[in-house]
């Protein structure tokens, strides 16, 4: 599932192209979960690509937004010739080019809500961005003070705690922080809630740089292409530590495959 690096390289893709277009048609091929009122947005002009938590937020100039969630295999891929692909389920022609929508698996969806309404829709459900200035260490120490039963990986998950983390970055961030991903969150003392603060920005924003992470066909970015993040992964998916050579140890947690190191995590 695309986390906050991935979702935010497409933002930013899209932030550069959508802005200014004016959507000529909308085709709704099949996706059971797009708002059927999209088909009727012709001729109206977008104004803004935004970014909450791992969804995207498209302004319009009707005063209505569009929420945009890929879930497990959603892709949003802008397309100098629009043109329907192997699984696209929403495609908007544009004034120049096309924005696709293509979910193999066709959990995402694409809400139609007054702009207004934007902040009750989303910004209630979510806990903080990593990076907004309101996400000091002080506020994340609070949070594990709050949550000290829980363990740290399923934590960090957790949307409504902290926004934007999924099973990969959650993993990465342990890694780096040098903390088992099963401790719990009350274990942790001051210089590793530190540190673990830090690795959350760290990894985020180095993911952001190589446009996240593919492992397949499912992520791309919005010109449909893979991101460069899986080769600099330490921990998921993968067999040796990086760091000390050391066989990776795995485990499940919360339900979703988890690795570290019995040596360089503790
Ligand atoms: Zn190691």
């Amino acid at each position: 599932m695309p986390e906050l690096p991935e979702v935010e390289t497409i933002k930013r893709q899209l932030e550069k192209k959508l802005p200014g277009k004016e959507i000529e048609k909308v085709q709704i091929i099949d996706c059971p979960n797009a708002d059927k009122r999209i088909r009727a947005l012709s001729g109206i002009k977008i104004l803004k690509v935004r970014r909450r938590a791992k969804t995207l937020i498209v302004d319009l100039n009707n005063d209505k937004s569009l929420l945009i969630h890929l879930k497990l295999t959603g892709q949003l891929i802008f397309r100098k010739n629009a043109g329907k692909e192997r699984f696209t389920r929403v495609l908007f022609y544009l004034s120049s080019g096309g924005l696709l929508f293509n979910d193999m698996r066709k959990f995402g969806f694409i809400k139609l809500v007054p702009t207004e309404n934007v902040e009750k829709e989303i910004h209630e459900k979510y806990g903080p961005e990593p990076f907004d200035k309101d996400f000091t260490l002080k506020i994340f120490e609070e949070i594990l003070v709050r949550k000290k039963k829980s363990k740290i990986k399923p934590l960090l998950m957790d949307q409504k705690v902290i926004s934007g983390l999924g099973n990969i970055y959650a993993q990465e961030a342990c890694f780096i922080a040098g903390i088992k991903p099963g401790r719990t969150a009350g274990s942790l003392d001051k210089k590793e809630q530190t540190r673990l603060y830090s690795a959350i920005k760290k990894v985020l924003l180095s993911a952001i740089k190589f446009h996240g992470t593919s492992f397949d066909s499912i992520y791309v970015d919005a010109y449909g292409q893979p991101g460069g993040f899986g080769q600099r992964l330490y921990v998921y998916q993968q067999e040796k530590c990086k760091r000390c050579g050391q066989t990776l140890k795995s485990l499940r947690l919360g339900g979703r495959g988890t690795w570290y190191c019995g040596r360089c995590q503790n």
